[in-house]
């Protein structure tokens, strides 16, 4: 019996060859791929303009990754939807679309919990379920963007953050895969620069995503600024040390040329300091690198608060004294729980 395979896992070029193999054309293959991509069509019949023995292979070889919305939640502001995603094996994930004066982003996950445990975050407090596929990850992407064009306002997604739950370095093969399909010009057509993928400091991660060739951005979640104070929030710290962190964000900033984005969740009394500040200064200061500042969202599991205006532009002044930009972050969606750190899907 053959076993049918998920259509949203393929790139353009596998779906090319998979209608090759088959004994059917490369122009039926891309026909069919932008029924799917472009007209948004999965119903077989109404792909009138592929041969019936081709729509026959198809519909037995492949099959479409759906995610139907258990719940969706909106921000009381307007700017924030969520979504909780139903997978196929019945668990949950959760995708937001955010808005910003001018552009649409959406935060999409790369795993189901996550393995990496950041004390502060509710995806971490869930552990570790399992990996998405490269076609879940789409399929979010997707979700997005059909409701954005369904709003009728002529709206298309144009950035994504890898952000959502899970370590996306974990799952390293599956999404730069989504990344290739995502970025498919006859299709999403989401160029990889108006892609953003935060890590926890993933060093092999980092140091594989130095030696290829890939344009995306790069975020890496500092939180603190030695060993001891990151590994005390961050625990995947011990097995890859502040100093080899470092080393590797060197190595990625000199091997593509570009700077990376330092994350940093202000929590009260804990890492907003002036010290701290001064810390952060020293170990990235001359370093193509730009922080951007979170004030803690809450989530049921951690204690902390977050860091009020002031001391945020108390610190932000002093980064700017080792000549760091920073920004602190607009916050989104904080009253559906849709905020950085505060996706799970266990609730
Ligand atoms: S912050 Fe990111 S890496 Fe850390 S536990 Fe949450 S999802 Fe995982």
């Amino acid at each position: 019996m053959s076993v049918s395979l998920p259509f949203h896992d393929l790139t353009r070029e596998d779906l090319r060859l998979w209608a090759v193999r088959h004994g059917f054309s490369s122009v039926h293959a891309g026909r069919l791929w932008r029924y799917v991509y472009l007209q948004r069509i999965q119903d077989w019949a109404k792909m009138t303009e592929l041969p019936a023995r081709f729509r026959a292979a198809a519909e037995a070889g492949l099959r479409f990754t759906s995610l139907p919305v258990a719940i969706e939640t909106h921000s009381t502001d307007g700017f924030t939807r969520k979504y909780l995603l139903s997978l196929p094996d019945h668990h949950r994930i959760e995708t937001v679309l955010m808005r910003y004066t001018g552009r649409v982003t959406a935060c999409i996950s790369s795993q189901v919990g996550c393995a990496m445990g950041c004390v502060f975050c509710a995806t971490g407090q869930m552990g570790y379920l399992r990996h998405l596929t490269a076609g879940e990850i789409v399929a979010q992407a997707l979700h997005v963007d059909d409701e954005l064009r369904s709003a009728g306002a002529g709206e298309h997604l144009r950035n994504i953050v890898l952000m959502g739950m899970g370590e996306p370095l974990h799952n390293y093969d599956a999404v730069m895969r989504a990344v290739d399909i995502l970025r498919e010009p006859a299709g999403l057509a989401i160029g990889e620069k108006k892609i953003t993928l935060s890590t926890v400091g993933v060093v092999p991660g980092i140091i594989r995503l130095a030696d290829e060739k890939r344009t995306m951005h790069l975020a890496v979640s500092l939180h603190g600024a030695t060993q001891a104070e990151r590994a005390a929030l961050v625990p995947a710290a011990r097995k890859w040390p502040l100093e080899e962190l470092m080393a590797a964000c060197r190595y990625y900033i000199a091997k593509q040329q570009r700077k990376i984005f330092y994350e940093w969740t202000l929590i009260a009394g804990k890492n907003d300091q002036p010290d701290n500040a001064h810390a952060v200064g020293r170990l990235l200061h001359g370093q193509a690198a730009q922080v951007n500042l979170i004030p803690l969202n809450p989530t049921q599991g951690y204690d902390g608060t977050p860091t009020d205006r002031e001391a945020a532009h108390r610190f932000q002044k002093i980064l700017g004294e080792y000549g760091l930009p920073s920004t602190v972050r607009q916050r989104r969606g904080i009253d559906i729980a849709a905020g950085c750190g505060q996706l799970a899907s266990a609730r």
